[in-house]
């Protein structure tokens, strides 16, 4: 008999946004529990945030100037524009005293006034930039701990359960001792975050399988714009170990220079104070101009092209930069050397469709919060702000209903899945295997895609799927500490994920940000500023759009070639 636990909201994942809906959630007088596949706070991509961006009402053009960044950067204006308000709102009065609140400094100058990173687009960091995120982490992670709330860490969260009619909780795999339980629950916030493992080189950490989205969609979620997937230009090319180590792009802390690309010929192709001066996270205007050196034989995605600070004085680098200890590691001079670099998948702009004053989704008691929904793109301090009014309006609703019923059907089936898969048997394949290959034809794939490369990634996605999963077998039938039998359960995520992403980039007919399709190369707001919706209902594929308003920034052109465009 499965052990079953019982709360008001239930929240899944425990980085920036999992972390405040727990928090505001319980505020709110809810009972809640937090079940996190790695460990609270110090799992998921929030612990690689650099800096956090500072908004600001009081200087108009420094205002303006950051709703251009936002909407037509950073979010290629795809973004919901009534909720950019709110979320400056919250920024501005809200952010950064909750934080300091919990025990965060601010860098600051001799003066005590916060120090900035003075560029168009004004951002903060804590202590040095490369180092804002765990510190940020830390501070939540020990305010829930302080306040006992009930904590299931380094448990994965299999699948959402349902009764029908709405979310009624979810089961939970403790992969220390191989404990299987369910959680039943008024409201469900799932905040799994939005970067994921899916190609060999990618931002996501290993427990970053894209679950979220995957029991979303077997839920009945709609997910939306999945193929606005971005990739990291300047990440370290070697070690392999060391692929999201980021040497930022970005304004930098303690110099207006920032810094640069170089192809194969020693040639500089890019530098954010010069190509892209509204941008503070450059990352898409870098891919279009990597992707011209890779054309014309001067870099490959996989290196032949390096980055580096050289022409910035070395002890600037050093005192606010923590990643100068690259350098320092691989025995170089930050000052003098340069590093070769490779593409990274990296954050997704896409995710669950979400309604964006409570973040509910198209499932009734399912909320997602963070980098999983697709109405922004992410950053520390939105996703804190979804994890808000997630955590806050799934603790309103709850504590005016009574629990749901939990489907003892679904429950056994879910345990009959999970359990299928500790089979071991010394000839394999194994879940890794399976893993390793999914990864591989997400990075085959890459950024130039075109209809007869998404349909041949669908059809090898669909050779795992049909081929491997079934024939998974493991090293070891252990249930403690098996990380193979959590490979096999990642691999169906990946699956479920991926096919839903190129099936949505499939449907896009156009370019756009990061998805750049070589068969429809413009950009084209006439017919797709929308969510592009993909959803598998009774395991048929379904696709609509929803238009996207552009209420205070509409985009200047009806269409442009996409490599003409800056966002
Ligand atoms: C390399 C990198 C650099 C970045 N730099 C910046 C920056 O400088 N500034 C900035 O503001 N933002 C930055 N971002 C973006 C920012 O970090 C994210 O947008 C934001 O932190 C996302 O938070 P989240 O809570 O939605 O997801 P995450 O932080 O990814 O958290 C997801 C959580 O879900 C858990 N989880 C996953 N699957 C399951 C499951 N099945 N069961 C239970 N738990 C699960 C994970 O263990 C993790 O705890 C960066 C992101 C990356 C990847």
């Amino acid at each position: 008999m499965t052990k079953v636990l019982e709360t008001d909201v239930l929240v899944i994942g425990g980085g920036a946004a999992g972390t405040n809906a727990a928090l505001k959630a319980a505020d709110r007088g809810a009972q809640v529990a937090i079940v996190v596949k790695g460990l609270l706070g110090k799992s998921g991509c929030s612990i690689f945030a650099a800096f956090t961006p500072y908004f600001t009402k009081t200087d108009e053009q420094a205002r303006r100037n950051r709703w251009r960044f936002m909407i037509r950067y950073y979010n290629h204006y795809l973004a919901d524009q009534e909720y950019c308000a709110r979320m400056e709102d919250y920024m501005c009065e809200e952010f950064y005293p909750d934080l300091e609140r919990l025990g965060v400094y601010w860098r600051r100058d001799a003066q005590g006034n916060l120090e900035m990173i003075n560029a168009r687009n004004r951002s903060l960091v804590a202590h040095k930039q490369g180092a804002t995120g765990p510190i940020l982490l830390e501070k939540r992670r020990r305010e829930i701990q302080r306040r006992a709330l009930p904590l299931y860490e380094e448990c994965a969260v299999t699948s959402l359960l349902g009764d029908g009619e709405r979310v009624a909780g979810a089961t939970v795999l403790d992969y220390r001792t191989g404990e299987f339980f369910a959680i039943r629950a008024k409201n469900v916030v799932l905040a799994t975050g939005h970067s994921d493992y899916l190609a060999t080189r990618a931002t996501g950490t290993r427990e970053q399988s894209a679950d979220g989205l995957a029991m979303a969609l077997r839920a009945g979620a709609e997910l939306a714009n999945l193929e606005i997937q971005w990739w990291h230009v300047s990440d370290v090319l070697a070690p392999k170990s060391w692929m999201r180590y980021h040497l930022y792009p970005n304004p930098l802390m303690g110099t207006l220079e920032t810094s640069r690309l170089y192809n194969s010929a020693g040639e500089m192709f890019y530098e954010q104070k010069t190509h892209s001066p509204g941008a503070s996270a450059p990352y898409t205007e870098q891919l279009r101009r990597l992707c011209l050196q890779v054309q014309a034989g001067k870099a490959r995605w996989d290196g032949g092209y390096t980055s580096g600070y050289d022409h910035i004085p070395g002890d600037i680098i050093r005192a606010y930069q923590h990643q100068a200890k690259v350098w320092g590691k691989l025995g170089l001079d930050v000052a003098r050397d340069r590093i070769e670099c490779g593409i990274t998948m990296h954050m997704r702009h896409g995710g669950l469709n979400v309604d964006t004053r409570t973040m509910a989704t198209t499932v009734p008691g399912l909320y997602a919060a963070g980098g999983l929904g697709c109405h922004y793109l992410g950053g520390f301090g939105p996703a804190s702000y979804d994890g808000k009014v997630a955590g806050e309006a799934a603790a309103e609703d709850a504590l005016r209903r009574a629990l749901p019923r939990l489907p003892q059907q679904a429950l056994e089936a879910e345990a009959a899945r999970v359990f299928g898969f500790l089979q071991a048997d010394a000839a394999g394949p194994r879940p890794m295997q399976a893993k390793l290959r999914v990864r591989q034809i997400m990075w085959d794939l890459g950024y130039i895609k075109n209809e007869k490369n998404m349909q041949a990634a669908l059809a090898a996605l669909q050779e795992v799927r049909e081929q491997s999963v079934p024939r998974l077998r493991l090293q070891s039938a252990s249930r403690v500490w098996n990380t193979g039998w959590l490979d096999a359960l990642d691999t169906c995520s990946m699956l479920d994920a991926c096919e839903a992403t190129v099936r949505s980039g499939l449907n896009r007919k156009e370019s756009r940000g990061p998805f750049y399709r070589e068969d429809y190369p413009y950009v084209d707001n006439e017919h797709w500023l929308c969510r592009n919706i993909v959803a598998r209902v009774d395991g048929e594929w379904r696709s609509r759009q929803q238009k996207i308003e552009v209420p205070h920034l509409p985009p200047e052109k009806n269409r442009e070639p996409f490599f003409e465009a800056d966002y």
